[in-house]
C-alpha cells in the first residue's frame, strides 16, 4: 500500500489591510479581511527511509527561493504536530509544488505551513483537534491561521485571531507576479518611516461582499502597505495602470507585494487582464473565496 498524503495549500489577498501601532512585542497591530484564492501549492509527504534525529528527513521544493532545511515553515510545522502528537512518528520526506509566487505577499510559506498540518495530522494515530491545530498555526506564523481556514476572515492582533465574514458571490483576479520578491519586514519597515494614516475601518468591504458586487468591492480594497511596497518598487505602478488599462476593475498590491491583484468583473476579463499584462510578466488568474488547507484524493496512510 502507498503511504503518501498530498495537501493543497491555498493562496491568500488582503481585500482590506489596516496597520495600526507597533506592538510591545515588535507586531504591527492590524485589521485585515482575507481571502483565499484558488491558486495552490501542493504539500506531499511520503514515509523518509533514513533513520536520524528529528520527525523530519528531507524537504525539496520546486521552485528559488524557498529554503530546503529547517527553516521552512513546512518543516517546522511538521515538527510541531510530531512534539504536540506525543505520539513516536516514522520519519517523513516533504515535497514542495509551489504554484504561489515566493516572497509574493500571498502567504505562500503560510500556506504551506497550514497544509502540513493539516497532512501530518493525517498520519496521526490520534489526530490533533481543529482548535489545536490553530494554536500551533498562530505560534508559527500569524497567516498560518487563515490559510488553515480559508475562506473570507477577519484578522486582528497580529491577523492571527480571526472571525468569519459574510461573503457571498465569486471574485475573479488576474494576478501579475514579480521576479524578485518583497521582503515583508522590510515593507513594515518602510511603513513605520512614512507619514500615514491608519485605515482600521473595513466596513466598506463587508458591505460589498454582502452585496456581492465586484464593482462595489473593487472601490472599497484598500492596503495600508502598498504605499511602502511602491515605494520600494516604483515598477509596480506601472503594473497596477497597466491592468486596469487592460480592463481590470481595480489593481491592488497583495500584502506587502510585490504581486500585484487585480479584481476584475468576470473569469472573462479576467483572463483578458492576464494575456495582457502575460506580455511583460507572469500571470495567473484564480477565483476566492476559496476553501483552506485540504488534503487531496488518494491520501493515504496506514502503519
Ligand atoms: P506573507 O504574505 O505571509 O508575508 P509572502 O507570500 O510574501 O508571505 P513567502 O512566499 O511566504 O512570502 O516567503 C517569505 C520567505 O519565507 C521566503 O523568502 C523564504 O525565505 C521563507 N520561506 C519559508 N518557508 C517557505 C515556503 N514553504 N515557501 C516559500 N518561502 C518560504
Amino acid at each position: 500500500m502507498t503511504q503518501e498524503i498530498t495537501a493543497k495549500a491555498h493562496a491568500k489577498v488582503n481585500l482590506h489591510l489596516g496597520v495600526g501601532h507597533v506592538r510591545e512585542d515588535g507586531y504591527h497591530e492590524l485589521v485585515t479581511v482575507f481571502q483565499s484564492l484558488s491558486l495552490y501549492d501542493v504539500v506531499r509527504i511520503t514515509p523518509a527511509d533514513v533513520m536520524g534525529a528529528g520527525c523530519v528527513e528531507k524537504l525539496q521544493a520546486d521552485a528559488p527561493g524557498v529554503p530546503e532545511d529547517a527553516s521552512n515553515l513546512a518543516w517546522k510545522a511538521a515538527e510541531a504536530v510530531a512534539q504536540r502528537s506525543g505520539e513516536q512518528l516514522s520519519r517523513v520526506a516533504i515535497e514542495l509544488r509551489k504554484g504561489i509566487p515566493v516572497a509574493g505577499g500571498m502567504a505562500g510559506g503560510s500556506a504551506d505551513a497550514a497544509a502540513t498540518l493539516l497532512a501530518m495530522n493525517a498520519t496521526l494515530q490520534r489526530p490533533l483537534s481543529e482548535a489545536v491545530l490553530l494554536e500551533i498555526a498562530a505560534e508559527l506564523g500569524s497567516d498560518i491561521p487563515f490559510t488553515l481556514l480559508g475562506e473570507t476572515r477577519v484578522g486582528t492582533g497580529r491577523g492571527e485571531a480571526l472571525t468569519p465574514l459574510m461573503s457571498r458571490g465569486q471574485y475573479h483576479w488576474a494576478l501579475a507576479f514579480s521576479k524578485q520578491g518583497l521582503s515583508t519586514p522590510e515593507v513594515f519597515a518602510k511603513l513605520d518611516t512614512m507619514e500615514r494614516e491608519a485605515h482600521l475601518s473595513y466596513e466598506a468591504v463587508a458591505q460589498a461582499l454582502m452585496r456581492a458586487d465586484a464593482q462595489t468591492l473593487a472601490e472599497a480594497l484598500h492596503n495600508d502597505l502598498q504605499a511602502a511596497a511602491l515605494s520600494l518598487r516604483p515598477d509596480l505602478r506601472k503594473v497596477l495602470n497597466m491592468g486596469e488599462r487592460a480592463g481590470a476593475l481595480r489593481g491592488i498590491v497583495s500584502g506587502s507585494g510585490p504581486t500585484c491583484a487585480f479584481l476584475c468583473a468576470d473569469a472573462e476579463s479576467a483572463q483578458e487582464v492576464a494575456a495582457e499584462l502575460g506580455v511583460y510578466y507572469r500571470t495567473a488568474t484564480a477565483t476566492g473565496p476559496a476553501p483552506g488547507a485540504e488534503l487531496m484524493e488518494g491520501s493515504a496512510w496506514s502503519i
